[in-house]
């Protein structure tokens, strides 16, 4: 199965790849399902996904097959023609997100830049010559300029000045900040925060999920736009198909991507009540934006996790893995945060080293967020016998290192 011949890498020869990522010194030849595998051989077992991307693991038949057919037959012919993958792919992301109309990207970013277009657009058709949008602290929501902009890291802001204005941050959680911003600015058109901060280490708001049905009530007192990033919380990574699904509520504007492809780069943005019809003809596009082959993954994506109940099995095993961490680590002083399958294991110290001790000493691939969060993102439809054994790796790793 695995007869494709790589090219010999020559590392003695200097790299001509722009040095912006810190890498591990190993390279994975193959996977399959929730496993990696070196050139030798050896196998990892892989609690980070390609960081929240691969939900449905590595190597999917169904979803390999859907890529080789589609490729065989017709990969893209822009949007100047119907694409009936992408208006099928729609149709299914519809149903999974209780969404109305939906535009396809590329990245993540991508997404976030199409959400902060409509919130401006939004405002723009109300007569508002300045929009603004309220963004959280320690959010994250891309690396182009306007979603770096509305990052709240300053390292992913610094040397790029002048950043592109038009954001009010406030700290995450905190309703009444946004309540005063609404007496000091006219001109907010919309709220956009994270239902739970990945890279800011794993955090919902401290009153919950609450915090997104008031940022609802606020967003519909004022007319405002209420948008979520779920670029890492959606497709059923927290135990919902949309992390939002939790609550109640339902935002005007939603994006998405990671997950959405299991690796294929696409991501979407996607609106409902007050969203929608504000990006008309010729306000928005992308080449790329929903390729044949892209939909069509999309959409294979999406009937498997349907068909396989692959959401309901990251809310049970997400559920067991954090009901056994707080057992095993009980004596630790960690604190174990999750839903679903995005878990943060808090240390009372920092713990980078930790991503390589994991690595080298028992073959398990994890992160480490905001210093001190070791942070888990394995795949949905992790089993039972990988979930007891992602358990018992990290317990030793965590008692081991914290002794
Ligand atoms: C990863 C991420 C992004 C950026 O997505 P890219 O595909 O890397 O552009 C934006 N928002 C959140 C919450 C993310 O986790």
């Amino acid at each position: 199965m695995n007869n494709i011949t790589l090219a010999p890498v020559q590392t003695d020869q200097p790299s001509h790849l722009m040095p912006v990522f810190g890498r591990q010194p190993i390279s994975f030849v193959r996977g399959q399902g929730a496993y990696l595998y070196t050139e030798d051989g050896t196998e990892y077992l892989d609690a980070l996904t390609g960081i929240a991307v691969c939900g449905l693991g590595h190597a999917h038949p169904v979803i390999a097959e859907a890529i080789a057919e589609q490729a065989a037959t017709l990969i893209h012919t822009s949007n100047l023609f119907e694409v009936p993958w992408q208006t099928a792919a729609a149709q299914k992301l519809a149903e999974v997100s209780g969404m109305e109309e939906i535009f396809f990207s590329n990245s993540g970013a991508e997404s976030n830049e199409g959400a902060i277009k409509i919130a401006r657009k939004f405002g723009h058709m109300q007569g508002v010559a300045t929009p603004k949008i309220i963004v959280a602290e320690h959010s994250f929501h891309g690396r182009t300029m306007a979603t770096l902009s509305a990052t709240g890291n300053k390292k992913v802001q610094e040397g790029f000045g002048p950043l592109v204005e038009g954001f009010i941050r406030v700290p995450f959680g905190d309703i009444e900040a946004i309540q005063e911003a609404a007496i000091n600015h006219p001109d907010i058109v919309a709220v956009f925060v994270e239902p739970i901060q990945g890279e800011g280490g794993v955090n919902t708001a401290p009153q919950g999920f609450s915090y997104l049905e008031e940022i609802r009530q606020l967003c519909n007192q004022h007319n405002w736009l209420m948008m979520l990033d779920e670029v890492q919380t959606g497709n059923g990574r927290t135990g919902k198909y949309f992390a939002y699904q939790h609550t109640n509520i339902v935002p005007d504007v939603l994006t998405t991507a990671k997950g959405l492809g299991n690796g294929f780069p696409i991501g979407a943005v996607m609106t409902q009540g007050r969203g929608v019809g504000v990006l008309t003809a010729g306000n928005h596009g992308s080449t790329y934006s929903g390729t044949a082959l892209g939909s069509r993954i999309v959409y294979t994506i999406i009937d498997l996790m349907q068909k396989e109940n692959i959401v309901a099995n990251a809310a049970e095993k997400g559920a067991y893995i954090v009901e056994q961490l707080r057992t095993q680590l009980a004596e630790q002083n960690v604190t174990v945060r999750g839903f679903g399958l995005m878990i943060g294991i808090e240390l009372p110290k920092p713990c980078g080293e930790l991503v390589n001790i994991a690595r080298d000493e028992y073959k398990m691939i994890i992160n480490v967020t905001a210093g001190n969060v070791v942070r888990l993102l394995p795949t949905l439809n992790i089993n039972q016998q990988q979930a007891d054994q992602l358990i018992e790796r990290l317990v030793k790793l965590i008692k081991t290192y914290l002794a």
